[in-house]
């Protein structure tokens, strides 16, 4: 069942490929950011048969018509939420628990909410199995956020909206950091905001593809297959 010691040296090979040519070149300048992504073993994270994709460059299929992100995206966003290790951050959009874990390395505790149960459940075993223990999962409806455990220092959704779900603006701290995709379902602008005075100022990063937020503050079901 052990996977050969040469399989590992080549996913890490793979994964140092990764963060190099597809992270940092494009941009991704944060130390941090870019040790968590040498750090996790992203192969964990998608099914048998597409491990030997596991570190290029694109989205893969996680079950339920839904995808784990394309590394570029997982960077860029984690950047974009500006941690530095003390914040208690919200995740909407488990999938498959790799950006959770990446995100685990960069702050204190990571609460992550995911509308799938199977995807919930297979996320909160993955985790645990391979020891990331400040996660805790949630399974249900992400676009009303989590108040139990609000207020959090910075909200990231892994999932396109088609508008800032206004109970995570409430349930952001005062200077806490929210990274959204927000348009149609076909395309979207990627957003980071940032909550001060009680109001979010939001810039533009750049313009990406997410599949869609369903729920209360999201879509009540997708337009297309998700590909
Ligand atoms: N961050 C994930 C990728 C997520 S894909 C990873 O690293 O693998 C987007 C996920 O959002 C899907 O798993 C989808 O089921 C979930 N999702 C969609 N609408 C949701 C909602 N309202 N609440 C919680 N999760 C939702």
């Amino acid at each position: 069942m052990g996977i050969p010691y040469a399989n590992l040296d080549e996913f890490a090979a793979a994964r140092r490929a990764m963060v190099e040519k597809q992270i940092s070149k494009r941009g991704v300048a944060s130390q941090r950011v870019l040790d968590a992504m040498l750090s996790v073993p992203r192969h964990e994270f998608v099914p048998d048969q597409f491990r030997a994709n596991a570190y290029a460059d694109k989205p893969l299929p996680i079950g339920e018509g839904q995808t784990i992100s394309q590394p570029f995206m997982v960077g860029a966003m984690t950047e974009a939420l500006e941690l530095t290790g003390s914040e208690r951050v919200l995740e909407i959009g488990t999938g498959s628990g790799y950006q959770s874990a990446v995100l685990s390395l960069l702050a204190r505790e990571v609460i992550s909410i995911e509308s799938h149960t199977s995807l919930a459940l297979a996320a909160q075993e993955r985790l645990g199995r391979l020891g990331y223990a400040n996660v805790y999962i949630h399974n249900g409806d992400g676009s009303l956020g989590f108040p139990d455990a609000a207020p959090y220092d910075a909200i990231l959704i892994t999932a396109a909206a088609p508008e800032i779900p206004p109970l995570l603006v409430s349930q952001l701290s005062e200077g806490g950091r929210l990274v959204i995709p927000v348009g149609s379902q076909d395309n979207q602008e990627l957003l980071q905001a940032r909550k001060n005075g009680g109001t979010l100022n939001s810039r533009v990063l750049f313009d990406c593809r997410f599949v869609p937020l369903l729920g209360r503050y999201g879509w009540s079901r997708p337009d297309r297959k998700s590909s």
